[in-house]
């Protein structure tokens, strides 16, 4: 694998301004203003690569930094994950998942016509090309993701929450396994090798995996991230350190203004000469209005978390044939998993955590007795899987950060290095960096 290009240092100099974005109020030699939208583990991991670059940089949310999807999920860092969601054969799925509210995949009948443009995308995004495209884009965008991780937590002062002890994939049997066979084709094929583990392979990693599974995928290199909250609020509190700003705010339009941007909250307005919208599954209130539609739709996920019973596994296990990840999270074991398509405005479904939480329960004896907490949040999902990063086509100094879906964990760092490249510059990048994101699919 490519070793990752390395993070800016904090005292590089202030970059000067982007003739192309200049306010007309500010002196040339003055740092960028740059404001990014969206205090998730992507806005946050962008905001603080931007102010270590020199740029003078607020970041805004209406909630704490870390206190949206970014909050609870798996703590999987996949970069071999570089298949889309949607593969050849998906339509079969679509029956079992309008039906079932106990399948891994579930849309309610009432949501259908709203989710129908995004799903006529998706399936469209599943033709064979499609595939080989996005796993091309998504393995670009995923490579050096682990060692960027590693180096983060010992940057930022929390090197425990770093774990390299590899990710299990565990299947019942053969046939199990090759209704996953294109995902492990495309990691195979990007470089990404698993080790396949009969029974005893598996018990010699994973003691108290679940008698059922009989064959294991291991992938070595793969690590995770054991507080996922806690990593945002450490990047945060890193990047207020450094100088940053961070506003408590609720954004209800952006809107170009002499030559920069103004970001519009309820009581206050802020001047910028750059905005960077890293809102999540959010994203589209502010973007839709500023005619740059982006088919983003939220794959609501949950997960149940039992306070202890974490040595019931030592590493990422993913009982695959649920699709169900298991981490030993810091302060507890997490059992994280399931699509919902359901949109931004439903309360949790407590059918889906419950699926989870018996999952868990009989998988693992160990945890009956224990209590658990449920939580549920929104993954920005685009139909062909991958993140739109980068400037907006046709708006000068307005920038995407958006559609991270399942991965946003693993893709924020590379994210954050994407933008800040792009749009401050490193030597012989620049150019290749400043392509527009692509239109969607
Ligand atoms: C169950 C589950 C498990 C997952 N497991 C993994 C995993 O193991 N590995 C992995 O890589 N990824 C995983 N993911 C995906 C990952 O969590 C997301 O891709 C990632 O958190 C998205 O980050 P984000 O910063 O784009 O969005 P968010 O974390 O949702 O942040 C967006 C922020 O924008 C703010 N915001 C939105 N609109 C406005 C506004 N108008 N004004 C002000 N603020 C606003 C919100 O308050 C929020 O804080 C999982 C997701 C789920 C649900």
């Amino acid at each position: 694998m490519s070793t990752p290009p390395s993070p800016s240092s904090s005292h590089m100099p202030p970059p000067s301004r982007m003739s192309s974005s200049s306010s007309s109020s500010s002196s040339s030699s003055s740092p960028l203003q740059v404001a990014v939208i969206g205090a998730g583990v992507v806005g946050t991991a962008i905001a603080l690569e931007l102010r270590r670059r020199g740029a003078q940089v607020t970041l805004v949310d209406r909630d704490a930094p870390g206190s949206g999807c970014s909050a609870g999920n798996s703590g999987a860092l996949s970069p071999g994950s570089v298949a889309p969601l949607a593969l050849p054969g998906v339509l079969t799925s679509v029956p079992g998942m309008l039906k079932d509210s106990e399948s891994p995949l579930y849309l309610p009948l009432t949501y259908l016509p709203f989710a129908l443009p995004w799903l006529l995308r998706f399936v469209a995004s599943a033709r064979p090309d499609r595939v080989t495209e996005a796993a091309r884009q998504l393995d670009a965008i995923h490579r050096g993701a682990i060692e960027l991780h590693e180096r983060m937590t010992r940057e930022i002062g929390v090197p425990e929450l770093f774990l390299r002890r590899g990710h299990l994939h565990l299947y019942p049997d053969e046939a199990a396994l090759a209704k996953d066979g294109t995902g492990w084709r495309l990691r195979a094929e990007y470089g990404y090798r698993a080790e396949k583990l009969d029974r005893a392979g598996i018990e010699a990693l994973e003691p108290q995996a679940p008698p059922r599974y009989r064959i294991g995928m291991y992938l070595a290199d793969h690590a995770t991230i054991l507080n996922p909250r806690r990593y945002v609020e450490a990047m945060a509190r890193a990047f207020a350190a450094a100088g940053g700003n961070v506003q408590r705010l609720d954004v209800t339009a952006l809107r170009p203004a002499d030559g920069g941007w103004t970001v519009q909250a309820a009581a206050q307005a802020l001047r910028c000469d750059q905005v960077v919208v890293a809102a999540g599954a959010w994203s589209r209130a502010l973007l839709d209005p500023l005619g740059e539609p982006l088919a983003l739709e939220s794959q609501r996920g949950y997960h149940v978390q039992f306070a202890g019973g974490r040595d019931v596994v030592s590493r990422t296990v993913v009982l695959a044939d649920r699709k169900v990840f298991v981490t030993p999270m810091e302060d507890g074991l997490r059992a994280g998993g399931t699509v919902e398509i359901g949109g931004l405005a439903r309360p949790p479904d407590p059918r889906r955590s419950a699926v989870l939480e018996r999952i868990a329960r009989d998988s693992f004896p160990a945890l009956r007795d224990l209590p658990c907490g449920t939580w549920m949040g929104h993954r920005p999902c685009m139909p062909d899987s991958v993140p739109r990063i980068g400037p907006a086509p046709a708006r000068p100094g307005l920038w995407l950060a958006v559609g991270h879906g399942h991965l946003g964990l693993t893709d924020s760092l590379p994210t954050a290095l994407r933008i800040a490249d792009a749009m401050l510059g490193r030597e012989g990048r620049v150019p290749a960096q400043r392509v527009p994101v692509h239109s969607n699919p």
